[in-house]
């Protein structure tokens, strides 16, 4: 497994990367987990090669305290990488990506400016930003998302599909604890008894689905209200957002569902932010 630590390194390996056939990318924060590791089998299970990216993306944080509290292990990420059969991993250090003058980004305007968006603002333009230039960088063929960040996943196909971008984009489906908790980097920041309750959240959505399985025609508010009072149930979680949205655009919806929605989660255990979600229909 080669790894690039600067962009330099990586566009002189870059000819003989995409000689070995369809390259994919798997873009992430670092401090893997199954969750991350799915997105390689994906990446592996149809590309002849693989490049993982870890970089922790300054411009996606809000928060300077949340960024330097982000976890990292970089020995035990690249052992897992290799184990994993990955023929790359782009390792920039955090000041190797942007130039100190940098003025360019990139915004799904709309979509960017709602839901999560609108809870963390610019955090939509960071990421786009950053993965336009991880693609410009890699080139890749294939890109691989995890669905748990559904709406950063829109984002990109909605940026790759505007800018006209020669790259395609494969979601894949949340990876779970065994309780149902999503796993996610910040996991490890919960106390014991935050571990505890967190998957309250997912709960929260098998409620919601079972209710739509029972009476295809409950409403979107009588859903959302099922959520609240479950997650309120809950002393040491602060709903911050229950979202019911369609799946394909995250248009607002109301009444009884007529197609396919997306049921969006931010959960605050203080001060960690969990996010979960569940594509339902109506059928
Ligand atoms: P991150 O390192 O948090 O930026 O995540 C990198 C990629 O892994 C993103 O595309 C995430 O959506 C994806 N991902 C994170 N957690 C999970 C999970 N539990 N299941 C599936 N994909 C995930």
């Amino acid at each position: 497994m080669e790894i690039y630590e600067t962009k330099s390194a990586l566009r002189a390996a870059l000819p003989d990367l995409r000689a070995g056939g369809t390259l994919g990318l798997v873009p992430t924060m670092g401090y893997l987990h199954e969750g991350h590791l799915a997105l390689i089998r994906a990446a592996r299970a149809s590309c002849d090669r693989v490049i993982a990216s870890i970089y922790v993306n300054p411009t996606q944080f809000g928060d300077a305290e949340d960024l330097a509290k982000y976890p990292q292990d970089t020995d035990r990420d690249l052992a897992l990488l290799r184990a994993e059969c990955v023929d790359a991993v782009f390792l920039p250090d955090p000041d190797g990506m942007y130039d100190p003058a940098a003025q360019t980004i990139v915004e799904t305007t709309e979509l960017a400016s709602r839901l999560m968006g609108a809870l963390r603002p610019g955090h939509f333009r960071g990421v786009a930003t950053v993965v336009t230039k991880l693609f410009n960088l890699v080139q890749p063929e294939r890109a691989f998302f995890g669905e748990k960040d559904y709406q950063q996943l829109l984002v990109i196909r909605t940026m790759v599909r505007d800018l006209d971008m020669a790259v395609e984009i494969t979601g894949v489906p949340t990876q779970r604890e065994p309780d149902g908790l999503a796993m996610s980097s910040r996991n490890v920041r919960l106390t014991p008894a935050q571990r505890a309750a967190a998957p309250v959240i997912a709960a929260s959505l098998d409620r919601a689905e079972a209710m739509l399985r029972s009476d295809p025609q409950t409403s979107v508010e009588a859903l959302a209200a099922e959520i609240e009072a479950h997650l309120g149930s809950e002393p040491l979680a602060r709903t911050e957002s229950v979202d019911i949205q369609d799946a394909a655009t995250l248009a607002d919806l109301s009444g009884p569902l007529a197609g396919p929605a997306v049921i969006l989660l931010a959960v605050r255990f203080d001060p960690v932010l969990l996010i979960d979600q569940r594509v339902v229909s109506p059928a």
